[in-house]
């Protein structure tokens, strides 16, 4: 294993739920999490799903949405009305619309076939950091930190590099939003309604002024952020710690 020092191991037998339906994929999954310790259970269908987060409830879950026997989004729509187990799904390329829907349905993230090992993983470690902190109520609000970005919610400051950044309320609101989803994709709709109110969801063109506005005041090139990432047609994510180091070199 030549992972980096910094490839966390999960807490052994983290168990992992795969819902794919086809072989290969599920072959590559199962062989990529068993080699990081984690316990894979595996379904191809909706009702082999269900049966499975209820009979050996995961710590996470990976959804195909194509599914023989129903469709993701409604597995992920079901599964969230009665827990907050972390779903990352696992998307074909090109299905904007898919993804959106997913996320908004209450996925936490989702990955675009083909995707790489550590994609995956880094995904997994985000999605497991952040059902912790929702499960020990952890949500402390200590100082959140990115890179070269610190917010203080207590004192509504942020700074960059140390300097403060003079933001406005709503630029401030919209930055520790991100900062405390870093590394999560967060969908427009999911970023307008916290942000401006639940009216206001389908007004994008105002989330994307505000997204230049901030990474004028964040970015060192807001042309090539390295924080605020666009995800095309789907929304907006902050890279977290991790990857940020990761783009280094
Ligand atoms: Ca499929």
């Amino acid at each position: 294993m030549n992972e980096s020092v910094r490839e966390m191991s999960p807490r052994h037998g983290t168990r992992i739920l795969v819902v794919e339906d086809e072989s290969q994929m599920r072959r590559f999954l199962r062989t990529a999490l068993i080699a990081r310790e984690f316990e894979v259970i595996e379904a191809v269908n909706v009702r082999e799903a269900r049966l499975a987060v209820t009979s050996h409830p995961p710590e996470l879950i990976l959804l195909d949405l194509g599914l023989p026997d129903g469709d993701g989004i409604d597995f992920t729509r079901e599964v969230r009305s009665w827990t907050l187990i972390p779903i990352i799904v696992i998307s074909a390329r090109g299905r904007e619309d898919d993804k959106v829907m997913a996320l908004d349905a209450g996925a936490d993230d989702y990955l675009t076939k083909p995707f790489g090992v550590n994609e995956l993983l880094a995904r997994i470690r985000v999605g497991l950091r952040h059902a912790t902190r929702l499960a020990t109520g952890s949500v402390r609000e200590t100082v959140l930190k990115i890179g070269p970005l610190h917010l203080d919610p207590e004192r509504r400051e942020a700074r960059l590099n140390g300097q403060l950044v003079a933001l406005t309320p709503i630029e401030y609101r919209l930055l520790l939003l991100l900062a405390r989803n870093a590394g999560r994709v967060l969908t427009h709709q999911q970023i307008l309604k916290e942000v401006w109110g639940p009216h206001y969801t389908h007004q994008t063109h105002t989330l994307r002024v505000f997204m230049a506005q901030l990474r004028r005041k964040v970015e060192s090139d807001p042309a090539q952020p390295r924080l605020l990432m666009t995800e095309m047609g789907v929304g907006y994510r902050m890279r977290d710690e991790e990857r940020l180091f990761d783009q280094e070199g």
